[in-house]
């Protein structure tokens, strides 16, 4: 565990888990950027109505990796919401997601070989190593709540919007955000009982 200063309540901290960029302050409970020189707080939108599941500190198993929920964000967006929960295995992590009832797995992927992305609409097709996506939809997100211990994301860009493409099995996933800057995520459909969580 480490230690923090917590900008807003001005104690030290120790912080939950030791690999998470976005850290809670055991006390005053509010999320804090961690890096190598200073902590910032982060103000996310108030506590949405709905909440379905609480998967912090749960477990489960994919690929073999064993992976712990440290946290997650809920964005809001103009036609429904995504749930993304942050898992770690060691420093590694995957965003396991859900949104109207389907469960997918995504990495961040640094990578975007030649793909235009403000050039995707609806139904445009794609290939991305190897394969062939097409653009199912585009979303706004206008929001996002967050709890819990999380990577590093751009936490200062509140509006954006998703772009989600699918391939036989495979989805990519792009958030481009107010400020241009583009996030892409690769991943799968999962279902959610095969992840084995104990929700006791
Ligand atoms: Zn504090």
């Amino acid at each position: 565990m480490d230690l923090i200063n917590c900008p807003y309540c001005n104690l030290q901290a120790h912080t939950k888990y030791r690999y998470t960029e976005i850290v809670l302050c055991g006390y005053c409970k509010t999320p804090i950027l961690r890096n190598k020189k200073n902590t910032l707080q982060i103000k996310p939108a108030a506590k949405p109505e709905e909440f379905k599941f609480d998967l912090i500190d749960k477990s489960f198993v994919y690929n073999n990796q064993h992976y712990k929920i440290t946290g997650y964000i809920r964005y809001f967006y103009t036609e429904g919401y995504l749930y993304q929960w942050a898992a770690y295995n060691h420093n590694t992590y995957v965003w396991l997601c859900e949104s109207l009832g389907n469960w997918f797995v995504l990495l961040p992927e640094k990578e975007f070989e030649n793909i235009n992305v403000s050039k995707l609409s609806v139904n445009t097709i794609f290939s991305y190593k190897g394969d062939e996506y097409t653009v199912n939809e585009l979303s706004l997100f206008y929001n996002y709540y967050m709890e819990g211990e999380l990577p590093d994301f751009t936490y200062t860009q509140t509006k954006g919007m998703s772009i989600e493409c699918s391939s036989k099995n495979k989805l990519i996933q792009f958030n481009v955000l107010e400020n241009n800057q583009i996030e892409m995520y690769t991943g799968e459909h999962v279902y959610f009982k095969d992840l084995n969580i104990n929700l006791r």
